[in-house]
């Protein structure tokens, strides 16, 4: 693959290829490049930078080679003109919307969302003068009458985290165009590996690369994914300006990651498949949640829009609290964490983790019971995964 030529290639080879631009070294894998500023040749070329006359490297808050790379192959795998690193996924949020949005603006976004972006929203962009209404995620009449003349992007997860509760894409862009809106997409669950919003419509695509672009736990990082003018100019404009960052380091360890990132989604995917049936086959499991199942309400709407059905599966068991606990205290292999997007399971309790600040009435409207347990499936033998669950059933 030529420099810059990444049209025409599967998405495997998109990951493994794109964006790399070798020095005359000749190396294969991509370098490193841990350095905070640039040399120029002469006055006048410092000079026709700064004034932005001359493309090329100014200071790794603006531009870096390694998280360039990273940004250029994670942009063709989404299908979007541009994409910004930024050094977490709450910094991407952050950076589209301080990028996008002025005082006085209005956030349409779904009520299943990750609990620190409904915090950023109500807590700080509210702050802005940025108010968020939020509305069920599925419900298209409830998105339309929450659209004011102020708002100015709808902001959704889907499937949604933990009961994978799914959005129409294709129909959330259409309204949102016909609004005068944008629609922004995390799609850290998904990954391009799963699902392309752009090509549903979408406008934006926010990242969390510590989950499943990373994909091994290691590194935190984020990136949002667009046309060149709302990422390239917009979003680009605040990061560079505000700072929040992806360090070299950490693009590079992306990289890694994503060069495998297919390979994984699909044993994440079959991993995550076998369980939910498994899980649906035993007395103690009142219900089983996950998108690849027949019995879930929008199978049909994730069979067309993604690839495969993701990594994570929820469940309630019979006993409320208390039993979820014996199962989750009763795994010997599988990880007590909330975080997810690795190699390794986790098994985690959201009524007293992730959404235990909730009051118990919204905790009820979320659907979150006290019996639901959520695993993030990973990458070991589906046999031992299941036994670990079985020993507190
Ligand atoms: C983890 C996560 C985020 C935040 O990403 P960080 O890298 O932890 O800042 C945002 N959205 C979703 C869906 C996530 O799972």
């Amino acid at each position: 693959m030529n420099d810059n030529d990444d049209s025409g290639y599967a998405l495997e080879t998109l990951a493994v290829r794109a964006g790399q631009h070798r020095t005359g070294e000749g190396e294969h894998s991509e370098p490193i490049f841990p350095t905070s500023s640039y040399v120029f040749g002469s006055a006048a070329e410092a000079a026709a930078r700064f004034a932005g006359d001359e493309p090329g490297n100014i200071y790794s808050r603006f531009t870096n080679p390694t998280v360039r790379t990273f940004e250029e192959r994670l942009a063709a795998l989404e299908g979007g003109e541009r994409c910004v690193a930024t050094a977490s996924g709450m910094a991407a949020i952050l950076a589209t919307c301080l990028g996008l949005l002025e005082q006085g603006q209005h956030i349409v976004s779904s009520r299943s969302i990750f609990g620190s972006t409904v915090v950023l929203f109500d807590k700080y962009l509210s702050r802005c003068g940025i108010q968020t209404s939020y509305v069920p995620i599925d419900d298209l009449d409830a998105w339309d009458a929450a659209i004011r003349p102020e708002t100015g992007l709808l902001f959704v997860e889907t499937p949604s985290n933990p009961l994978t509760e799914m959005a129409d894409i294709e129909a959330l862009a259409k309204l949102a165009h016909a609004r005068d809106c944008l629609l922004v997409v995390d799609n850290c669950f998904c990954t391009p590996a799963l699902q392309r919003p752009l090509a549903l419509g979408a406008d934006i695509v926010i990242h969390s690369a510590t989950k499943y672009l990373d994909g091994q736990g290691r590194c935190v990082g984020g990136a949002v994914v667009g046309d060149a003018q709302l990422v390239g100019e917009d979003v680009y404009g605040f990061l560079r300006t505000a700072g929040p960052s992806m360090s070299p380091f950490n693009a590079w360890v992306f990289l890694k990651g994503l060069e495998t990132l297919p390979l994984r989604m699909q044993a994440h995917c079959a991993n995550a498949l076998a369980l939910a049936q498994w899980l649906e086959q035993q007395p103690q499991i009142e219900r089983v949640y996950y998108p690849g199942l027949v019995s879930h309400p929008r199978h049909g709407l994730a069979e067309r829009q993604m690839s495969g059905f993701g990594g994570i599966v929820a469940f309630d068991v019979a006993g409320g609290r208390e039993a979820a606990w014996r199962l989750i205290d009763a795994t010997r292999m599988l990880s007590i964490t909330a975080n997810l997007g690795d190699t390794k399971t986790t098994i985690t309790h959201p009524a007293t983790t992730t959404h235990g600040r909730l009051s118990p009435e919204a905790r009820l409207q979320a659907g979150i019971g006290d019996g639901l347990v959520r695993v993030a499936v990973g990458l070991e033998s589906i046999d031992d995964i299941q036994a670990d669950i079985a020993r507190g059933l």
